[in-house]
């Protein structure tokens, strides 16, 4: 068989895109060179954005069902929390939900809507001419080859699909060195003062320019970190061993606080890179496959996650022939600059967290700063990628920004916007003078949802003034028209994201 799609990866990023083809109903496969699902977290929470986007594809209450809301965001470290509460959001915080289970809701979702994931198979090889990709692959009964009309690698970091199109990883070497422990803890752990709500236990020592700090992952097991700066490991590639992780937490913490019952090691470096381009011809790279950087402020599964979103509806559209031609390529035009911003600020972090006393000037100023509302605001909106806005053409500044989760006056009651959003498709949505809008869309009524509200019901909401807003799959808005601009430029936008219209 065919595939429209095959998607190397079932991380967060390949999954997500997985379940956003098939809604697009393309049909996808999905490679994961691990035989089974790991049973540690890397990522351990999700963004506001993300619970967003969750919710406008009907899978936010499964993820916020038990999960704890993190209202406070963090920034380096430095101990003065990001406030989310002045967004117009529904979820002003970040919900600790860790990897795994991310992974397991998405997985399912996947299977559900009819994606096929493969595990323990690798992709190890690929072919692609005009008219599609050959994939080589190795699974569990040797190797063997899949065809399809797209790939898109979502295969982590040292991404093998980046590497065989020889794309190239630029970036920053690392200067941050730290080793990983999910582990108990016999002896109390010491409070980390002034390390930030991330760090509530610690050890900083400015004269190593290194520092200990854990954090509870459920009662009684503790992610322990040991940092060093400007202090690289023997060997990078070694794996971490107990030993390593008591010979740091000594060396720093002046004791190894009994650990035990090891649950997961691991290394962490500020290494920060982006792939210099994110597409080759019929093959696309997303999430960590084409951006790495420190996961500090937790944001790298939010930024593949939002990846995977920003893609899907549109290589679905390419695929399902209603695509304009230019419309695949938006894809790295807008998430490019995005991922950019993120390495930004992950080094900027990294910068703060250096325990280096020539830095201690910076710090304070930067805690001065978070204290200052706008300040706060503006690092709050890059960390929860609340403040993403992609280029659009027109003044209105809600142009190219995420729709808010508006509570709708309809003849069936009060509605969240979310809710019509399940599918994936383009919303119209028009308050309270539909008919004229409705006639000039109809023609795209198979790609585009006409959602005809009488209003919002909380007065003051961001949409106060507009007629009606054309909202992309992926929730971004891309017209708008105030009572007295009609439908003028409505035409033009549809056919730059939903195609010419249906005959
Ligand atoms: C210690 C740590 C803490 C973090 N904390 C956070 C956090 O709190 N919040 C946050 O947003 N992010 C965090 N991150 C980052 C986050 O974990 C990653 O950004 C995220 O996992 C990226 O998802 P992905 O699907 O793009 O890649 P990955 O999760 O790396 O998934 C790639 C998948 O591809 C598979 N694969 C690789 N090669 C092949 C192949 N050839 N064929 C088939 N399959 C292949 C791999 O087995 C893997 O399953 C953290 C990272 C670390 C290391």
């Amino acid at each position: 068989m065919r595939y429209d799609v095959v998607i190397a990866g079932a991380g967060p990023t390949g999954l997500m895109l997985a379940c956003e083809l098939r809604l697009a109903g393309a049909r996808t496969l999905v490679l994961e060179r691990l035989a089974e699902p790991v049973d540690f977290s890397k990522a351990l929470g999700v963004h506001a954005r993300t619970v967003e986007l969750l919710d406008m594809r009907g899978l936010g209450e499964e993820f916020q069902a038990e999960a704890p809301k993190l209202r406070g965001g963090n920034f380096a470290s430095l101990g003065v929390p990001l406030d989310f509460s002045s967004f117009d959001t529904r979820h002003p915080y970040a919900l600790f939900v860790p990897q795994v289970r991310t992974e397991e809701l998405l997985t399912g979702r996947a299977l559900e809507l009819g994606a096929e994931l493969r595990r323990g198979h690798a992709l190890t090889s690929l072919e692609q001419d005009a008219d599609g990709v050959t994939v080589s692959v190795t699974g569990p009964e040797g190797p063997y080859e899949v065809e399809c009309a797209y790939l898109v690698g979502c295969d982590g970091g040292g991404s093998t699909v980046r590497k065989l199109l020889g794309i190239d990883f630029p970036g920053q070497d690392p200067h941050m060195f730290a080793v990983i422990a999910d582990a108990r803890f016999r002896e109390e752990l010491p409070h980390g003062e002034g390390m930030g709500p991330m760090r509530p236990y610690g050890v900083m020592r400015h004269d190593l320019r290194a520092w200990f700090a854990a954090f509870p992952l459920e009662p009684d097991i503790y992610r322990a970190t040991v940092a060093f700066f400007d202090r690289p490991y023997a060997d990078r590639r070694a794996p971490v061993t107990e030993e390593d992780v008591r010979a740091a937490l000594t060396e720093v913490a002046g004791s190894d606080f009994g650990m035990h019952d090891v649950r997961w090691l691991s290394r962490l470096t500020d290494t920060s890179r982006q792939a210099e381009r994110y597409r080759d011809g019929r093959v696309l790279l997303a999430g960590d496959a084409c951006h790495i950087h420190l996961p500090a402020g937790g944001q790298g599964l939010n930024l593949g996650f939002q990846d995977a979103v920003n893609l899907g509806w549109k290589l679905g559209a390419t695929i399902a022939g209603t695509a304009p031609p230019e419309l695949l390529d938006t894809y790295e035009a807008e998430r490019r600059p995005i991922a950019a911003g993120v390495l930004r600020n992950t080094r900027a972090q990294a910068v703060l967290i250096d325990p280096d006393p020539r830095y201690e000037g910076l710090r304070e100023l930067m805690i001065e700063l978070l204290h200052v509302p706008e300040t706060n605001r503006y690092l709050a909106g890059l960390i929860s990628a609340l403040d993403v806005r992609y280029p659009m053409p027109g003044e209105h500044p809600l142009l190219g920004r995420r729709v808010p989760d508006l509570p709708l006056v309809t003849e069936d009651g009060t509605r969240q916007l979310s809710t019509y959003f399940h599918a994936a498709r383009g919303v119209l949505l028009t308050l309270g003078c539909d008919q004229p809008l409705a006639d000039e869309a109809a023609a795209w009524k198979d790609r585009v949802d006409l959602v005809a509200a009488e209003g919002v019901a909380e007065p003051g909401s961001a949409v106060d003034g507009l007629a009606a807003l054309l909202v992309r799959p992926d929730g971004y808005i891309c017209w708008t028209a105030a009572p007295e601009t009609g439908t003028d430029g409505l035409t033009d936008a549809l056919r730059t994201w939903f195609g010419p219209p249906a005959m």
